[in-house]
């Protein structure tokens, strides 16, 4: 079994050794203490249904890439997870904390798309998961692979970078497929249009409702545009009728009442679109437009100044020649 985090900070700091010293049982109890303080690694949501809530941050050598969301469904015979975090110490942690639920295996690693705090932590499930995904995944992580290795590289840390290894998936959805984790069925359908990236894919438990859209839908942090705006856009009406009662998003706190928790993105994303319309139209230039798009948003997200630069460069690219 594993080390509890307590038994391994104390192992660290060498208090396993000298247990019996006063001064030393004094500050294992308080670290024991702060342990158990801190949030489990997974949180119930549904029936046999966990999810783990990543930080609303950008990557940092602290956090280990524990920035995005993470699903864990136990069916009859087996588990499924729906991707592995940012490193491989995150994807160490969600195995970690599934050892403790069960001892089923995990048959699945579902990734919904290809972003490193997604994926990085899926070396922690191989070999013995089948890795999932949509059937554009694996040409867009062989694309961009050595640029993520790269340039997560000063965000990770050198010891984290080392330890990830890219690993696309091979069981891949062109449409839809169903998995069967032994009396639980999981509904994975592939996104037609490029949307928050080229190969978003999502993951409906049909036993309990829940819906794990990936990246296809933010919460609290500010949307990402990496596919396109209008794909994205198009794609929401279709998103909506999946038959779906709560929704795990790729980021946020929470999770949420489906389809209503698709309002804010909708209306950021219609936001973007609209006002980098109209300032092509009225013939802004791109330096100008960007500090303008969808500044009315600001207040209503989180890690606004990070991404809306890039989302509103990305949108004015996209819809100039439209
Ligand atoms: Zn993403």
């Amino acid at each position: 079994m594993h080390e509890t985090p307590s038994t391994s900070l104390l192992r660290r700091r060498g208090f396993l050794r000298t247990a019996g010293a006063a001064a030393a049982l004094h500050t294992a109890s308080s670290a024991m203490q702060r342990a158990a303080a801190q949030p489990r690694f997974l949180a119930q949501i549904a029936d046999r249904t966990y999810a783990h809530f990543g930080q609303i941050a950008l990557t940092t050598p602290a956090n280990a890439g524990d920035i995005a969301n993470l699903g864990v469904i136990i069916g009859g015979d087996a588990v499924a997870v729906v991707d592995t975090g940012g490193s491989v110490r995150v994807g160490r942690e969600l195995a970690a904390a599934i050892r403790a639920l069960t001892a089923k295996p995990v048959r699945y690693v579902i990734n919904t798309h290809e972003h490193p705090d997604h994926v990085f932590g899926n070396a922690a499930f191989a070999p013995d998961a089948i890795f999932v995904g949509h059937h554009r995944l694996p040409a867009e992580l062989a694309k961009r692979a050595d640029f993520y290795l790269h340039s997560y590289r000063d965000a990770l840390g050198a010891e984290a970078i080392a330890q990830i290894r890219i690993i696309p998936p091979t069981l891949l959805v062109q449409d839809e497929i169903t998995l069967d984790l032994g009396g639980r069925r999981l509904r994975l359908t592939a996104l037609k249009p490029a949307a928050h990236t080229d190969c978003d894919l999502t993951v409906l438990d049909e036993t309990t409702g829940v819906l794990f859209a990936g990246d296809l839908v933010f919460l609290q942090h500010v949307p990402v545009l990496d596919g396109s705006l209008k794909g994205w856009l198009s794609a929401l009406p279709h998103l909506a009728q999946a038959p779906a009662r709560l929704v795990l998003p790729g980021h946020g706190e929470n999770i949420a009442p489906w389809p209503q928790a698709l309002g804010d993105e909708r209306r950021y994303l219609t936001k973007l679109a609209d006002d980098t319309r109209r300032l092509i139209a009225a013939g802004t230039p791109l330096a100008k437009a960007v500090l303008q798009i969808a500044q009315s948003e600001r207040t209503k997200w989180r890690l606004f100044d990070d991404y809306n630069p890039r989302n509103a460069t990305a949108a004015f690219s996209e819809l100039e020649w439209e």
